[in-house]
């Protein structure tokens, strides 16, 4: 049960790789009382991803040389090692969050939704489907995964988000994919090699994207090689171009384009058009940025709600995008850390991260390009 009256030092929300990735830092402060919950399994929406969806960022086990395995969420882990690929599926990381958690006794409890956090003024009282629980300070990582808004694409409800199983399963004939970065063209190569005509639709380009060395702004080196592999096939087309309307026309999708054009369809449109930063019940406690992701301070809390924290890849600070698992790892130890000391807790065990290369609290630091 959640309903026990005692305060816990920390809450986390959600057992996904940014909240156990959390909850493991927290869990190397002595005497510090943390709870996990989830209203599903211990990597939930990995267990949820479409069939023949697999990581792009790589695994290798490099942590004995001070490179600690890109997708891992504890310093002295690697999904490599334990489950032997390198661009796991999302059953298989949800394997090795598993294993982690069982590995490190972390106190998760399953199925069990959180549906409202309230400020108390020295903590919070959170609302679950199991009962109330009081906690000093809450980290929300909640995920992305189910939040997808909708663009702004007249008819867009015509369309299947590629996070669906729909646009996965096998289509014939002529495809369009609306939105053209890493989903988009992961989703478009998959149906290339299924034997599609698949036409993508990006008014940014981003398959050109020459610029800046930061992943979360190019595609990754594997999907380039299979955007390569689709592109020698003579079956994908890639258009810099707007899709503004997407209408049915009998046994065809037409979508139009900016420029006039439209291109016909022989199933739904695909929108590969990205996520939201899935706050849900904390949503009204973080102000805004302009562009509409959570306005964190330089610890990733709240500015309105101080001890709500954020993990996962909503995170931004000014330019920086947190959004792959590499990258938001580095701030879990910082995270647990500024709720560690606000609690007068000894958070020494804290340095194994540094070490590792998985703890960054001076944010100039990011954002470096590489010379060639
Ligand atoms: C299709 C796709 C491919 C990606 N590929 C990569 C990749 O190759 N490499 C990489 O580094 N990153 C990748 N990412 C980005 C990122 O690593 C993933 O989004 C990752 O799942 C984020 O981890 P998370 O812990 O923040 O969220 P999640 O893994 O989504 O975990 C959130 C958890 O919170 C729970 N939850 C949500 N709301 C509540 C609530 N109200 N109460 C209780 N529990 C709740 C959910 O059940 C879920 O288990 C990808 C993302 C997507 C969508």
């Amino acid at each position: 049960m959640v309903s026990s009256r005692k305060t816990l030092d920390a809450l986390v929300v959600g057992a996904g790789p940014a909240g156990i990735g959390t909850a493991l830092a927290l869990s190397a402060i002595d005497d510090l009382v943390l709870g996990v919950v989830d209203r599903g399994e211990v990597g939930q929406t990995f267990l949820d991803w479409p069939d023949g969806q697999t990581f792009l960022t790589p695994s290798f086990t490099g942590n004995g040389f001070g490179a600690t395995d890109l997708n891992a969420v504890h310093p002295r882990t690697s999904p490599a090692f334990s489950l032997g690929v390198d661009y796991p599926t999302g059953p298989q990381f949800a394997k090795y969050l598993r294993s982690v958690v069982k590995h490190f006794r972390v106190p998760v409890l399953s199925d069990t939704d959180v549906t409202a956090v309230e400020p108390t003024g020295d903590g919070f009282e959170v609302e679950t489907s199991r009962g109330s629980v009081r906690a000093q300070a809450v980290v929300w990582a909640g995920g992305e995964f189910s939040d997808r808004p909708d663009a702004r694409v007249a008819g867009i409800s015509l369309a299947d988000h590629s996070a669906t199983a729909e646009a996965w399963q096998d289509r014939h004939g002529r495809v369009i994919v609306i939105g053209g970065y890493e989903s988009g063209i992961d989703i478009a190569c998959h149906h290339v090699e299924r034997g599609a005509l698949v036409t993508v639709v990006d008014r940014e380009s981003p398959w050109d994207a020459g610029a800046g060395s930061d992943p979360s702004f190019r595609l990754a080196p594997r999907s380039r090689m299979r955007l390569n592999a689709a592109h020698a096939t003579g079956r994908l087309t890639l258009t810099g171009a707007h899709a503004s309307s997407i209408k049915r026309d009998d046994a065809e999708w037409i979508v139009s384009v900016d420029d006039g054009t439209k291109i016909r369809a022989d199933s739904r449109p695909i929108a590969a058009t990205g996520f939201g930063p899935g706050l849900g019940p904390v949503a009204s406690l973080f102000a805004r940025r302009p562009d509409g992701w959570p306005e964190l301070d330089q610890d990733d809390q709240s500015t309105i709600a101080p001890g709500l924290f954020l993990s996962g890849p909503a995170i931004r600070h000014g330019g920086l995008k947190f959004c792959f698992v590499y990258k938001f790892r580095q701030r879990f130890a910082h995270v647990a850390r500024v709720i560690g000391e606000a609690q007068g807790k000894d958070c020494g065990a804290l340095e194994e991260w540094r070490t590792a290369g998985m703890l960054t609290d001076d944010l100039s630091c990011c954002g470096v390009e590489c010379a060639c």
